[in-house]
């Protein structure tokens, strides 16, 4: 027992510093022949890392399956056993956290549902308290990184010290492309308030289908991911939970060998020295942004207080319109999207905006 346990433990270890790290599995663990068939066809690939199976399911809607409960952890064991993988479960309570170490389960993840509530996180938290267990944390449904970012901070609190997250997406009211917006810009952020955390894309979530999983794992791996976790299913259709979205072992083989993997840097002079060519010309062109946006606020503020002095509104959305149509043609002209052109133009107009309200109201 000792000695399974301590070659367990390296094993993890081992995975945890891997790159890419691939976590797969169903989505939840169905029947124990079910759980050992994936897990005996997913480690036949040499290319998974770790087992996911969900265990507890919180669901949105009652109804839905709600996860086989604790007995589905002897299978996982049993999975462990057979193929030698380190197994990973999804925990929303303390109970879950000592159930799923009761049967040496290898990694715990916190689900999209619990990282947004405090109370469930710090409950997770309190029973990780002298644990030494890695932990990754999936972003909170909502797009709200402070959350994320809470939930990581209850965990570290804990004395937990591997602790890495997802990105599985995020929910927003009248999606119809994905199951969960990606909203790369916030993953990014995170990645950058917390240099040398490890994070991972779930694009199963994001998707909620199967034909779209492949771009997003692109995605994720050109943004520098570490890894991902893609959910996999030995029958997909009949799954329980997710049925849409998983892929069998076998397509699993197929994507990752079609994902071009990229590294984050690569150690030739001359790739760098043309990279900080064109580095300085970007820097030289953001310098002449800047200064053109400066420029721009400054004439806005001229307007402010001529209308002002003239009693006339801050918005006037006829001249609005007129702006926006200019750029989006100009915008189609020169290759850049429509979705930029609004955002870029929303944020200028939006400081011009608030620069003229406080001139207006001085
Ligand atoms: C899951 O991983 O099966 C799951 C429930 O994911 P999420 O918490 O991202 O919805
Ligand atoms: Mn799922």
């Amino acid at each position: 027992m000792q000695t399974i346990e301590s070659n367990t433990k390296t094993t993890i270890q081992e995975k945890w510093e891997k790159r890419p790290l691939i976590i797969s599995g169903p989505c939840s663990a169905e029947t124990e022949e079910q759980v050992l068939a994936t897990a005996q066809q997913l480690a036949a690939t040499g290319k998974v890392d770790i087992l996911r199976a969900g265990i507890w399911k919180p669901r949105t809607k009652p109804g839905m399956f709600e996860g086989i409960g604790a007995k589905g952890l002897p299978w996982m064991q049993a999975a462990k056993k057979l193929t030698g993988l380190p197994t990973a479960v999804e925990v929303a309570t303390g109970k879950q956290v000592q159930d799923a170490l009761t049967f040496d389960v290898d990694l715990l993840w916190i689900g999209a549902r619990t990282t947004v509530n405090p109370f469930s996180v710090q409950e997770v938290a309190d029973a990780l308290r002298g644990v030494d267990v890695p932990v990754l944390i999936k972003n909170p449904i909502n797009p709200d990184l402070e959350l994320w970012s809470g939930a990581l901070e209850r965990v570290a609190r804990a004395g937990i010290k591997q602790i890495g997250l997802i990105h599985r997406g995020f929910s927003s009211y009248g999606n119809t492309e994905y199951r969960n917006a990606p909203m790369w810009h916030l993953a990014i952020e995170m990645k950058r308030r917390n240099p040398g955390v490890m994070i991972i894309n779930d694009p199963s979530h994001i998707c909620g289908r199967r034909d779209i999983l492949m771009e997003v794992a692109q995605k994720a791996i050109d943004l520098d991911f570490d890894g991902l976790m893609i959910e996999s299913h030995i029958d997909p259709d009949t799954a329980w939970s997710d049925a849409k979205q998983q892929v069998t072992p076998a397509r699993l083989v197929e994507m990752l060998d079609q994902i071009k993997w990229r590294k984050e840097d690569v150690p030739s002079e001359t790739f760098h020295a043309a990279l900080d060519k064109f580095r300085e010309q970007i820097n030289h062109i953001d310098d002449e942004l800047m200064q053109l946006l400066g420029q721009r606020m400054q004439i806005a503020d001229k307007i402010g207080e001529y209308k002002k002095n003239n009693s006339v509104t801050i918005l006037q959305t006829n001249r609005w319109n007129q702006i926006l149509e200019k750029a989006f043609g100009k915008g189609e002209r020169l290759g850049l999207s429509q979705e930029f052109i609004t955002r870029y133009l929303d944020a200028v107009h939006m400081e011009s905006i608030n620069r003229q309200n406080k001139i207006m109201n001085a």
